[in-house]
Formats: structure tokens, C-alpha cells, sequence
């Protein structure tokens, strides 16, 4: 096995399938199928899930809404989320704990680097739930940050294209995928992996990013036994 402990980041709107808003059951579904087969090859992972597909706090400032307010309202949603995953790999026979960076101690543990990690080692999956528990921060930068305090081996960032390229491969057909990149290349040819905040701190951390298909059935766990799927943003 190439990666023993993973930080695996989901967005929200990844969660939504072909609806427009809210959770697709399905997609839930499968998500935990492909977790459950990384989970039982021995790897351990940890989750951090995104708000995206209920409630982004530029989006509520855009109209008007406090900056701050909204921040934490999309905070919330990723509890929401992450609640949902929780119960999908319960089902799929998963032992999992969620951890919250703001208490709620009815249905999240408190944020606990020293539990999670303990959860990690007996084979629970260990979900993070609302972001960083500060404003101005996205998902990307708490799923950095807690797999940089858990000593993840790799941060896995599952979109729906298939890696980086050199221009939107949705908008442009002669774009072209990158199989691994240095971070200076990412950061001189200015390109999006994660927002600048996030991306600096894996840097400066050396942590490995690989942006990958997380629709494509079987992804993760080809990325765990060490084939070259998606990405791989490293020093
Ligand atoms: N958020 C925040 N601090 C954090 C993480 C998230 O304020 O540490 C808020 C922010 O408003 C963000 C929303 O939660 O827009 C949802 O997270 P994000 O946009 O990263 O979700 P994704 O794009 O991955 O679905």
C-alpha cells in the first residue's frame, strides 16, 4: 500500500449528483462503497467535506448578507454533509466518528487531534466537519490543516474531472492533463488545485496533493496501491 493514512476531500457540491441542490442519496451511496474499499485494504482515512451544495458564505454576502453570518451558516452545511456521509458508511458497515470544529456535542465530538488520530489507528473513519471553525476560510484549507495536524501521507481531492490541466478541460477540448506537477510549476503557471491559502500550507508542509475522478468507481483505490490516477501536485 502506497498511502497508510489519507485525508480525503469531498466538496460539497460532489454530493449533489445531478440535483441542483441539497444530497443525492445515491451518490452518498457510492462515495461510501468507494471508501469502504480502501478502508478494508488497511488504509486509514480521514474526511473533510465541503458546504458547496447548501450554503457558501460569499454567495450569502454577494447578496447582501453578513460575510461572517454566512460563513458560519456554510460551516454548519458541512456538519450537515458530513452527518449524511456518516450515515452512509455506518450502513455500509463502517465505524466512523465525526469531529466538529465548533462544539456540538450531541452530534459531533469536539475537534481533537490526539482522539482522531487514536479513532484512525482502530480503524474508524474520521470525519471533519465545519471547515476550519473560522470564517474567511474554505473547506480546502481545513482539509490542509487537519491532514497536516494528523500526518496524512497525501491529501486526496476528489473532483469530477480527472486531474489539472492546462486550461478548463470542460470549456476547452484540446486542453491537456498533467500527471504530476511541482508546486512552483502550479504556482508559476497559475493554476487552480485549491485556493491560495490551502495550497501554501501544503507546500510549506510538503504535503502531497492528488487531484483525481472521485465518480470514477475503483480511483481511490488504485491511488492507495500506488497507480497513476488524477494528479499529483508534490515538491
Ligand atoms: N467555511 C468557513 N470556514 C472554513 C470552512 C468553510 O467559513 O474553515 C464556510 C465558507 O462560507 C464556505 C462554506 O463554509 O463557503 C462551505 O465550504 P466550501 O465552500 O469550502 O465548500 P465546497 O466548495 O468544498 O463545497
Amino acid at each position: 500500500m502506497k498511502y497508510k493514512r489519507i485525508l480525503l476531500k469531498l466538496s460539497g457540491e460532489a454530493l449533489m449528483g445531478n440535483r441542483q441542490y441539497g444530497i443525492d442519496n445515491d451518490r452518498l451511496v457510492e462515495y461510501a462503497m468507494e471508501i469502504k474499499q480502501v478502508v478494508d485494504s488497511g488504509c486509514q482515512v480521514a474526511i473533510v467535506i465541503g458546504g458547496g451544495n447548501i450554503f457558501r458564505g460569499l454567495a450569502g454576502a454577494a447578496k447582501g448578507m453578513d460575510r461572517v453570518q454566512g460563513d458560519y451558516m456554510g460551516m454548519l452545511a458541512t456538519v450537515i454533509n458530513g452527518m449524511a456521509l456518516q450515515g452512509a458508511l455506518e450502513d455500509a458497515g463502517i465505524y466512523t466518528r465525526l469531529q466538529s470544529a465548533i462544539e456540538m456535542d450531541k452530534i459531533a465530538e469536539p475537534f481533537i487531534k490526539r482522539k482522531a488520530t487514536r479513532h484512525l489507528e482502530k480503524g474508524r473513519v474520521v470525519i471533519f466537519g465545519a471547515g476550519t471553525g473560522n470564517p474567511y476560510f474554505t473547506t480546502d484549507t481545513a482539509a490542509t490543516l487537519r491532514a497536516i495536524e494528523i500526518g496524512a501521507d497525501v491529501i486526496l481531492k476528489g473532483t469530477r474531472v480527472d486531474g489539472i490541466y492546462d486550461s478548463d478541460p470542460e470549456k476547452n477540448a484540446d486542453a491537456v492533463k498533467y500527471n504530476s506537477l511541482s508546486f512552483d510549476e502550479v504556482y508559476k503557471k497559475n493554476l487552480k488545485v485549491m485556493d491560495m491559502t490551502a495550497f501554501t500550507l501544503s507546500q510549506e508542509n510538503n504535503l502531497p496533493i492528488i487531484v483525481f475522478d472521485m465518480n470514477k468507481a475503483g480511483n481511490l483505490l488504485k491511488i492507495i496501491n500506488g497507480e497513476e490516477v488524477g494528479t499529483l501536485v508534490s515538491a
